[in-house]
């Protein structure tokens, strides 16, 4: 197999070949036909995470070693199936469930395996869709998209399951509440279109990108404001007539989480979802005198991803706009990513 891999931090990907993996036990390999590039693909490409307060984490802390392949966005056709795998055949177009867990722990058993703590997530532990063939240690990690576009359905395992784990976190929640929505790059305008795609009648979105405001209102918000406004606090509480009891943040900077947090009624909540950087300082007294919650939410469950692909399938979520480039275009792709150019999410193909 091909793959373009990490080899040093911050320089160019460089295609390696290694041999065709040979599936054991319940192991399936699917040859890479789609793969979404998401920002936690620049993460491991940059190396590091800001946590705020002079402090970093290293990607290397989290078991990761190169070369490694980036990617876990991934639809593939099964190639080839290990002598215990059941319930999948060669020739299967499949989305991959990426955030792979010990399917041992407690979390696991519940199907959490984005809350594991022995993870081994595609194109972070284990080789990704930069990669022209993935492994996956169990079918029950495949999902069939049915009529789902394979580009939008390789969206879903990351950019959709991400949303829809966050917006279920601020349930319950009647359909006429507004919801403050931080950001529309990938996950943002993902979760705006499951936010329409569940019934959710009033939308605030606050970008710094005028483009990406505009696409927005064209996406179903029903405003979009710009976050370098130095009222925006007020200008959010304006728009949702009265401060408000959703907000999810996908930008995930101090900034942000501390201006959504403001904009909160008594009872409201933040959902924190994006990689972003830095760290918040909270008043204590202010949490009891006006009580939110600050809630974190990573990635999605299988489950998750199971009633995503579901609702795609219904035609409610519309996809995101997409760029699709060549899979050799994978360093291309990257850049375009981290330098911003990109309105919705870029999808390699083979
Ligand atoms: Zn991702
Ligand atoms: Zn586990």
């Amino acid at each position: 197999m091909r793959l373009w891999a990490v080899v040093e931090h911050d320089k160019p990907l460089e295609c390696l070949t290694l041999p065709d993996p040979e599936p054991m036990g319940t192991e399936v390999v699917l040859a890479v036909t789609h793969c979404g590039v998401c920002r936690s693909d620049l993460n491991l490409w940059k190396g590091e995470y800001d946590l705020g307060g002079g402090q970093t984490m290293r990607v290397a802390d989290r078991g990761v070693e190169f070369p490694r392949a980036p990617g876990h966005e991934v639809v593939g056709t099964v190639v080839a199936v290990g002598p215990d795998a059941e319930g999948v055949r060669i020739g299967d177009s499949r989305v991959v469930y990426p955030f792979i867990g010990c399917g041992r722990c407690d979390r696991c058993r519940a199907g959490e395996e984005n809350l594991c703590d022995q993870q081994t997530i595609l194109g972070i532990m284990r080789h990704g869709g930069f990669s022209s063939q993935v492994v996956v240690p169990d079918p029950r990690y495949l999902f069939d998209y049915g009529s789902v576009e394979p580009a939008f359905a390789a969206t879903l395992a990351c950019a959709g399951t991400t949303a829809f784990s966050a917006i279920s976190k601020l349930y319950p929640l009647d359909h006429d509440r507004p919801v403050l929505l931080i950001g529309a790059g990938g996950v943002g305008s993902t979760a705006l279109r499951m936010l329409h795609a569940l019934g959710h009648r009033r939308i605030i979105v606050v970008d710094l990108s005028p483009g990406k405001r505009a696409a927005a209102l064209a996406a179903g918000a029903t405003h979009a404001l710009d976050g370098a406004d130095p009222a925006i606090v007020e200008a959010v509480k304006e728009a949702a007539g009265g401060p408000l009891l959703a907000a999810i943040d996908v930008v995930n900077h101090p900034s942000t989480a501390g201006m959504a947090l403001e904009a909160l009624s008594k009872g409201g909540k933040l959902v924190l979802v994006g990689v972003g950087r830095g760290a918040l300082e909270v008043s204590l007294v202010s949490m009891i005198l006006k009580p939110r919650s600050i809630i974190g939410s990573v990635t999605g469950s299988l489950g998750d991803l199971r009633d995503v692909i579901a609702l795609a399938q219904t035609g409610r979520l519309k996809p995101l706009p997409m760029v699709t480039m060549h899979w050799d275009e994978a360093n291309a792709a990257m850049e375009r990513l981290r330098d911003g150019s990109v309105d919705g999410r870029i999808v390699i193909e083979t």
